[in-house]
């Protein structure tokens, strides 16, 4: 299955993307997981993506766009993926279209998280994941059952996104309802458009996104 999920920062994207390749073996294409990987290797692209990360602004279409396209050349995501965080632009919506039609994987459906404003200052401010495998934790809403060890992998290390903060979540949800809303209408039109309410407990959002797969498939 082609999927991809759509909300804005905090809605729980990454969470049920890591669920569905848990459950279904797709593959998660997180264009901010390769950004932030490029950052921390210091490639050219990484260092120019970094500043505008941290400030919470959008990187420019022509360097997701290239990242995104190269990535679905890798034979991995013929088994299926889910997108999270990409598209967050019309350009790139429309640049996503033409790459999927090129490379011969059409789209089965587009699921949206609908989430209210104030949760998602919450939810991003508590983040936290695991530095070795990536689980996603959350200071008042998912601790670590043993305190401090990852209940996925055992490690020890934890880390927080340089972004995960009040002053920047402003620019990044200004960066969403401007850029990125404009999203669920063309989705939407295409008829493709599934909302899921994101603010039920991840386990219910996950049920829910069963549900829409198995009305896309049906
Ligand atoms: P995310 O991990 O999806 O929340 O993305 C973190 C940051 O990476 C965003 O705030 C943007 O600065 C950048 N980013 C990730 N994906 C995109 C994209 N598709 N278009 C532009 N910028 C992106």
């Amino acid at each position: 299955m082609r999927l991809i999920i759509l909300g804005p920062p905090g809605a729980g994207k990454g969470t049920q993307a890591q669920r569905l390749v848990e459950k279904h073996g797709l593959v998660q294409l997180s264009t901010g997981d390769m950004l932030r990987d490029a950052a921390a290797a210091g490639t050219p692209v990484g260092k120019q993506a970094k500043a505008l990360m941290d400030q919470g602004s959008l990187v420019p279409d022509e360097v997701v766009i290239n990242i995104i396209s190269e990535r679905l050349d890798e034979p991995d995501v013929r088994k299926g993926f889910v997108l999270d965080g990409f598209p967050r632009t019309l350009k790139q919506a429309d640049a996503l279209e033409g790459l999927l039609a090129e490379k011969g994987l059409p789209l089965d459906g587009v699921i949206l998280l609908a989430v209210d404003d104030d949760a998602l200052v919450e939810r991003v401010g508590g983040r936290y994941t695991c530095a070795k495998c990536g689980e996603i934790y959350h200071d008042a809403n998912k601790k670590p059952a043993v305190e401090g060890v990852c209940d996925v992998c055992g490690s020890h290390e934890f880390k927080r996104r340089a972004d995960d903060n009040a002053e920047t979540m402003r620019t990044r949800l200004h960066a969403f309802y401007k850029d990125t809303s404009p999203l669920v209408g063309y989705y939407y039109a295409k008829g493709r458009l599934r909302t899921v309410d994101g603010m039920a407990t991840p386990e219910k959002v996950a049920a829910a996104i069963e549900d829409v797969m198995g009305e896309l498939k049906g």
